[in-house]
């Protein structure tokens, strides 16, 4: 059943969001897997202290990376969802999420009752 609430321009903006999010978080992933390899550093030649710093700015790099490896996960999640026209429902009440909360969020699964529902929990 396609999404009644949203207009198939509405529809196609999503999707184009959803596509360019996509885009960017492959580019990135490409871009940090080098930062998330283990740190080798030469402890004669770096100190106690930047090797702490580069070991802190690895395990940011690897949340961050987890981070848009789930969104990219959604993401897809999304995608496949529009192929088979159940792109905007929740998950969880199947009521429409509303194209205003998908501009923000275009990989969202609920709206946004559930959504606080589940945060509030
Ligand atoms: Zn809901």
């Amino acid at each position: 059943m396609p999404n009644q609430d949203l207009t198939t321009t509405q529809l196609n903006q999503l999707i184009d969001l959803l596509k360019h999010q996509k885009k960017q978080l492959q580019k990135q992933l490409e871009n940090t897997r080098a930062d998330s390899q283990p740190v080798t550093l030469d402890q004669q030649s770096v100190g106690r202290v930047s090797r702490i710093d580069a070991i802190q700015q690895q395990q940011m790099a690897i949340a961050n990376r987890e981070q848009n490896k789930n969104l990219l996960i959604a993401i897809n999640k999304s995608l496949s969802r529009f192929d088979n026209d159940e792109y905007g429902f929740c998950l969880e009440c199947g009521e429409a999420v509303g194209f205003k909360r998908l501009q923000v969020q275009p990989h969202t699964d609920f709206c946004l009752a559930c959504q606080s529902v589940m945060e509030n929990s």
